[in-house]
């Protein structure tokens, strides 16, 4: 299978790894999610953006698929990625964590202070300098504790270890 190389490298992931999608978008990875039913749909998209499909469905991988694909065979997010991290040797230097959106996928770009009044809580814009906003969808970030949290987890992502999941809260497990 051809393989982009870095740093162009992005994803689509399919209706089974929402999570996945947003734990690589945590470590800056270009990672698009679908809600696509078929997987002619999903091959469709993965195509006309130029993505790689990360998919959990074997049935979306019957007959010739001239897309770029890798099938994910963890259950569990982290071990999903790890599976792609190892899969396309991603390193540090290929990740720029906190640098999208974790809702839309969108790069995110720094805002001033005085941009952000009215837009975060008091007690966050009276005590947090720095943010960041993404243009497509609005959203704000700033450092805080679940900032540390996933920081925590980018540096474990490369040292073999990802038992500290930021969304592991949010888990059905
Ligand atoms: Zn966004």
């Amino acid at each position: 299978m051809a393989e982009p190389s870095l740093p162009h490298l992005s994803f689509i992931c399919d209706c089974m790894l929402g999570r996945l999608s947003k734990l690589l978008r945590i470590i800056g990875i270009d990672a698009s999610y679908s809600r696509a039913a078929t997987g002619k749909d999903i091959l469709g998209k993965a195509e006309s953006e130029s993505r790689i499909l990360l998919t959990r469905r074997t049935s979306v991988l019957k007959g010739y698929i001239s897309t770029p694909y890798l099938f994910i065979h963890n259950n569990n997010p982290e071990l999903q990625l790890r599976e792609v991290i190892r899969h396309f040797h991603l390193n540090r230097s290929d990740c720029a964590p906190f640098s999208r959106c974790l809702q839309c996928n969108s790069l995110l770009s720094p805002v001033t202070h005085e941009e952000v009044a009215g837009r975060v809580p008091d007690y966050i814009f009276n005590t947090v300098d720095t943010y960041t906003r993404c243009a497509q969808c609005n959203t704000i970030y700033w450092p805080g504790t679940h900032h540390d949290r996933m920081l925590l987890f980018f540096n474990r992502c490369f040292s073999g270890e990802l038992s500290n999941n930021p969304l592991a809260k949010r888990s059905k497990q």
